[in-house]
Formats: structure tokens, sequence, C-alpha cells
């Protein structure tokens, strides 16, 4: 007889093909339990026939370098996390992100190890876009500002020089990320991913010309700020992501996600904007191309 926990764990069935094809602006396949195939084959079946496979330290990064030279439909990122920068620095074991058990301190030297790998990285044609940086004060301390600050400036800079999309992490950081955006000059093409603002840094990030990202968290019963933000975002710049394995959207939430659950996720969206699906689809498939420039 199935458990209720193993029901919790069970991946949610296929939701109906969107009648237009849209991209999973941002996931995680290497920390999803089907093979890149089989995530790529059941994500294509429901009408997501591109994703963008986000980096989060140096291996991490090369597999997604690797996997989108070898696949159509994946275009990759390459960074450092903003978790995953002090961990680097100060050799803290720290939370979930870190794969590879507890790492001796390396200081500010192995930072710039680290930043060197993804410059060069960078230079790699199937690599859209550098991402996932910026800053986390939820998981990461006031000791790991510092080191998460000068990744992040970091980061911005390489993507300039690449002529490549940043994608931004920001987690409790709205104002710091904004401002140093603007001290250091944002790239040309910009993508708040998991946009966690609300209606009023909507209109910030307008104007700026940053695109926002939504994932399956704006389909939270709680999430009626996020709502209110993507009700006020130009069409332009709303982009869709799953960001999975994490953040499922409802009636999911807590299961394992996967880029094939996006058109629950665009749904959503659709209906808080009040507008068709396959009008909406249609805006998010052309925003992700032109936000990764591909
Ligand atoms: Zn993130
Ligand atoms: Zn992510």
């Amino acid at each position: 007889m199935p458990s209720q926990a193993s029901d919790k764990n069970a991946p949610p069935p296929l939701p109906e093909p969107l009648g237009v094809p849209v991209a999973d602006s941002h996931t995680h396949l290497d920390m999803q339990s089907s093979t890149v195939e089989e995530g790529l084959a059941k994500a294509a079946a429901v009408g997501v026939t591109t994703v963008v496979q986000v980096g989060c330290d140096v291996r991490s990064s090369q597999w997604a370098a690797e996997t989108a030279a070898a696949h159509e439909a994946v275009h990759a990122t390459v960074a450092l996390h903003p978790n995953e920068a002090p961990r680097i620095v100060h050799g803290d074991p720290g939370g979930d992100w870190s794969r590879q058990g507890a790492r001796e301190p390396g200081g500010d030297a192995a930072l710039e190890t680290a930043l060197a790998e993804i410059d060069r990285l960078a230079a790699l044609p199937h690599v859209k876009g550098i991402g996932e940086t910026g800053l986390d004060y939820f998981r990461t301390g006031p000791e790991g500002k510092a080191a998460q600050e000068r990744s992040f400036r970091a980061h911005i800079e390489i993507a300039k020089r690449h002529g490549k999309t940043l994608v931004i992490h920001d987690r409790d950081a709205h104002a710091d990320v904004l401002r140093i955006l603007k001290e250091e000059g944002a790239p040309e093409r910009t993508v708040f991913h998991c946009y966690s603002g609300d209606a009023a840094m909507a209109e910030v990030c307008a104007r700026a010309g940053y695109f926002m990202s939504f994932a399956g968290n704006v389909t939270f019963k709680n999430a009626q700020p996020l709502r209110d933000a993507l009700a006020v975002a130009p069409l332009d710049l709303v982009l869709v992501e799953t960001d999975a394995p994490f953040l499922t959207p409802a009636p999911y939430r807590g299961r394992p996600n996967a880029p094939y659950l996006v058109p629950v996720t665009v749904r959503a969206m659709a209906a808080v904007r009040g507008v068709e699906e396959d009008v909406l689809a249609a805006a998010l498939a052309e925003n992700t191309a032109r936000a990764f420039n591909y």
C-alpha cells in the first residue's frame, strides 16, 4: 500500500501540452532524478522545447557547458552561486548546495581560481549567460556578505566582457542587488531568476529593462505580492522557469519539480495576466530567446 510519504515523493503527472512551445528559463537538470535525455523528452512532450541549464559552482558550471554542447535544446549559464562564493573563501560546509562535503578554507586566492574557470567557460559558444550570481541573505549570514558581494561584482564584469546575459539570484537582498547593479552598470541583458520582489520593485526592474522570471512559487497561496508584480510587469520582460527540482507549482507543491511542469505555471500566469495561454506562451518563448540571445 503506498504511504503518504511515497505519494509526496512521486513525480507529478504530465500536464496537458502547451499549444505554443516555451522555454524553461532556469533549471538544474543535474539535481533531478531522471537522465538529461528523459527530462528533455518529457518536457518536449508538453511543449517545453528549450531549457536553460544553470551552474552553481565550478563543477556544475562545467557540466552545464558540456550538456549544452551535447544537446540542441539546452543552453548553459555558468557561475558560483551566491551561497557558494563564501563557502570557497571560508571553507564553510554549508547547506544543501554543497555536494562535495566540507571543504578546507581557501581564502581569496581560491575564489580567484574559481572565478578564472568561470571566466574561461564564459567564452564558450553554448554558454549564454553568467549566473546564477547575486546576493542571498537568507542562507548566508553577515560573515559571508563580503565574499558574496565580491563574487557578484566579478560575475557582472565577466558577463559584460563576454557579452553574456547576467542571471541574478536575489533572496532577501533586493535593495543591495539593485544598488550593486547600478554601481557596476548592468549588462545589456539581465534576468532576475525566481523573481521575488513586489509590484513596486517590478516597476524599478521594468524601467531598467531587467527581465523577471517567474517560478512555481507564483502559484502558492501566500504569494499574492508576487502575482501583483506579475500583473504589472511589462509582458515583453516576463519569463517562466522551474528552478527544478525546487519550487514545484501548486497543486504539486513539495513533490519533485522538472521542466515538464512549466505548463502548470504558465497557466497560472495566464490567469493572473488575464490573457490567453497561447498569447502568453508566445511572448514567453520570444522573451527567453531575446533574454539569452539564442
Ligand atoms: Zn537561485
Ligand atoms: Zn537555481
